[in-house]
């Protein structure tokens, strides 16, 4: 178990990342997965594309992916050149055709061409690793899973609720300070927050709801003014609007997301 802040036990600790966590839930209400799905397949497929590249984009070909291609046994079938043509603008178009023909081929041979819904099945499926597992789990199944992102592993070390870089122990550690029911939902406002937020080279502390119990504080930029210009996307200055019909619209924030990004941001 990686230390909190210095001499904290591990009751101190579970409570400081409890606070966070609600910190973050009443910071983002309307938090959830970023990539758009309507089904295992579709999240499964859409995760592989997400790798190396911004769920936006992936958001941006996946309806005609899946118009093409609804479901495994199409994808299975489909010619290379033409797949590969759909999701180049998510970048290493090649590798990520192959992942999925593979993928696809497993699916239809040994699953009916139904994605499973158990991690030890999942991470056996080609290109499919813990993080696509448990981003899968947790959203197209509801079972409990922490996705350790790139985003999940910085913060939860400028958390100080682990000292590890390896997401395994990542997941363990974090696994231990909250309940199985909440792991999916701190798993998106902890991403959130990342992308928002506690950027990976400017962390904007100035303007951070979990400042108070932040170990980090200070790495980042403090002064409010300045900190408030580094937030990004609806918390950006300039979109209130969005914002505030986030907020207020908590149960539509998908579509709502999805619609912004049709017009520039
Ligand atoms: S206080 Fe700074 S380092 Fe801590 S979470 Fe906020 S932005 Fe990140």
């Amino acid at each position: 178990m990686g230390a909190g802040a210095a001499g904290e036990s591990l009751l101190g600790l579970k409570r400081r990342a409890r606070r966070i966590n609600r910190a973050l839930a009443e910071q983002y209400p309307y938090a959830h997965a970023e990539l758009d799905f309507r089904s295992p397949f579709e999240l499964v497929v859409a995760t592989v594309l997400s790798a190396q590249t911004t769920d936006v984009t992936v958001n941006q070909i996946t309806p005609l992916l899946f118009t093409r291609y609804p479901d495994a046994r199409s994808m299975a079938e489909a010619d290379p050149a033409e797949l590969e043509t759909i999701i180049k603008p998510t970048g290493f178009f090649r590798a990520k055709t192959r992942n999925l023909m593979a993928l696809c081929n497993r699916l239809v041979d040994e699953y009916n061409g139904e994605v499973p819904g158990r991690l030890a099945d999942l991470v056996t499926l080609p290109g499919v690793g813990r993080k696509t597992a448990n981003v899968v789990l947790g959203n197209a199944f509801g079972v409990p899973g922490i996705t350790v992102d790139t985003h999940f592993g910085r913060l939860a070390n400028r958390f100080g609720w682990t000292e590890s870089d390896d997401p395994v122990k990542i997941e363990a550690d974090v696994g231990e300070l909250f309940e199985p029911k909440d792991w999916t939902m701190l798993s998106h406002r902890v991403v959130f927050h990342g992308r928002r937020v506690c950027h990976s080279r400017k962390p904007a502390c100035g303007a951070c709801a979990v400042a108070n119990w932040c170990p980090s504080y200070g790495m980042g930029e403090t002064d409010p003014e300045k900190a408030k210009k580094l937030l990004k996307y609806e918390l950006a200055p300039g979109q209130e609007e969005l914002l505030s019909k986030l907020l207020a619209e908590t149960h539509r924030a998908a579509e709502i997301r999805m619609e912004s990004q049709r017009r520039p941001l």
